[in-house]
Formats: C-alpha cells, sequence, structure tokens
C-alpha cells in the first residue's frame, strides 16, 4: 500500500460543473487498487510543495476568478514548469487549462498574461461554446473515446503546429469550434475544456494519471478494476450525444 497525493489549486475559485468529482475519481480509485489518497487543497497565496505531492489539479473558472488566480500562479510558474517537464501528472480544466497559453483575452476585451508553457492564446467572445462532446483521443496509447460537458467563451487557438491536442472532436466544439481539436496532451500533463466531470465516464483518463503517479513512484499498478459501470455510464453518454 501506497500514500499518494493529489494538490487541487484554489478549490474556493477553480471549480465549475462538478470538476472537483474528478479528485473523488481519482481517490477512489487509487483506494480500489488497494492505496490511499489524501487531496490537499491549495487556496490562493497557499504554499505548495512540488515535492510532496504525486499530481496537480485545477478545475474551471469565470474569467474574474481566472484573473484572480492568474497572479498566484505567476509567483510559481518556473517551478512549475519545470515539474511539467519532469514528467508532473497535472490535469487542467477549462479556465485553468486557457492559464497555460501566452494570454486569455477575456470577453470584456481585458487581456490576461497567461503562463506562457505552450504557444497558443486563448480569445474569449459573449456567445459561449456549451453543450456535450465526445472526442476521440490516442492519450492512452490506442483510440478511445472521451465524453464531457462544455461551457466556455474563450476560443484557444494553438500557435505552435507541434502542439498535441488531447483529442480530435467527434461532435461538440472544443478548442474554438474552428480546427476540429480539443485540449492539450503534453506529457503527463492534459489540458482539456471537458467539465463533467470528466474522469468518472472515463475510466482510461483515470487511469492514465494514476499510472502516471504510481510509475513517478517507481511503483507498477496491474490490477485490473472492474469498470463495467463506468463503461456503461460512457457508452450512454455517447449514445445520447451522438444520437442512438
Ligand atoms: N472563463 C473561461 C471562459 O468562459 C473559462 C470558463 C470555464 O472554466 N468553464 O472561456
Amino acid at each position: 500500500m501506497a500514500d499518494y497525493k493529489i494538490a487541487h489549486m484554489y478549490p474556493d475559485l477553480m471549480n465549475l460543473y462538478g470538476d472537483q468529482g474528478n479528485l473523488t475519481c481519482l481517490k477512489r480509485r487509487l483506494q480500489w487498487y488497494g492505496h490511499r489518497c489524501v487531496i490537499s487543497d491549495i487556496p490562493l497565496n497557499g504554499q505548495l510543495d512540488y515535492q510532496d505531492i504525486d499530481m496537480l489539479f485545477m478545475g474551471g473558472g469565470s474569467d474574474r476568478e481566472q484573473g484572480l488566480v492568474y497572479r498566484d500562479l505567476f509567483r510559481q510558474a518556473e517551478r512549475l514548469q519545470q515539474e511539467i517537464e519532469n514528467g508532473l501528472p497535472v490535469l487542467f480544466i477549462c479556465g485553468a487549462y486557457q492559464l497555460l497559453g501566452k494570454s486569455y483575452i477575456g470577453a470584456d476585451g481585458e487581456t490576461m498574461d497567461g503562463l506562457g508553457f505552450f504557444d497558443f492564446y486563448t480569445r474569449g467572445a459573449k456567445d459561449r461554446l456549451i453543450g456535450n462532446i465526445v472526442i476521440n483521443s490516442a492519450i492512452t496509447g490506442e483510440e478511445i473515446s472521451i465524453v464531457g460537458f462544455e461551457n466556455h467563451g474563450g476560443r484557444t487557438y494553438f500557435q505552435d503546429t507541434e502542439l498535441r491536442p488531447l483529442g480530435r472532436v467527434v461532435k461538440g466544439f472544443g478548442n474554438n469550434g474552428e480546427d476540429g481539436c480539443e485540449g492539450i496532451s503534453y506529457k503527463n500533463l492534459i489540458g482539456t475544456y471537458l467539465h463533467g466531470p470528466l474522469l468518472p465516464k472515463n475510466p482510461s483518463v483515470a487511469d492514465f494519471f494514476i499510472q502516471a503517479m504510481a510509475k513517478r513512484k517507481g511503483m507498477v499498478i496491474d490490477t485490473i478494476l472492474d469498470d463495467a459501470i463506468e463503461n456503461y455510464a460512457h457508452r450512454q453518454v455517447k449514445k445520447q450525444i451522438l444520437g442512438g
């Protein structure tokens, strides 16, 4: 049995449309695998000990909340980028994902500098991209479908053609409703617009993070969980979105 710790950034500010459910999913799956998991809430201006965590999570937020947190994120940008480069598992949802780019121009035209980790920018608009979404992804090494819910005014545009999306949109909007891409995938980091929460209905994505956490601890998790319920929920949502 091992102890895993997942840091939850700004839980009282960045947590929309059930995003916190991603942490519940990861904690329960780690317990089902026979391990312990602690979720460590990191408030605004809180101290984060990267040596002490196995994964970092931040949920979505409105433009206002994004403005409140990005200065605090800036304070630790260099260390966070180093950790991402070293393979720290990171899941950033929607508003959090947008902050990983070079800039976020809110719907009111106010420009926030992003962390600049990736060469993309996000431009907000009053008409929001809202609805259920299905994408195809190779994040686990094989082609899988990922289902979720999106609600964002921001449109994210990759400037670096080498950037890898999390997946390709089958139904829904994705990064900008134009280029067919959704999210970003880089080493053990996923940025995505998929709320829902994302992980309970996409168990293989949850296990992508669990395997990455275990590997960084020099551990092997090779138990096969019974995901009959999770996979049924995934199929039902996918059927509902794609129309039978
Ligand atoms: N405020 C951002 C937007 O509207 C992100 C919203 C969210 O996190 N759901 O695009």
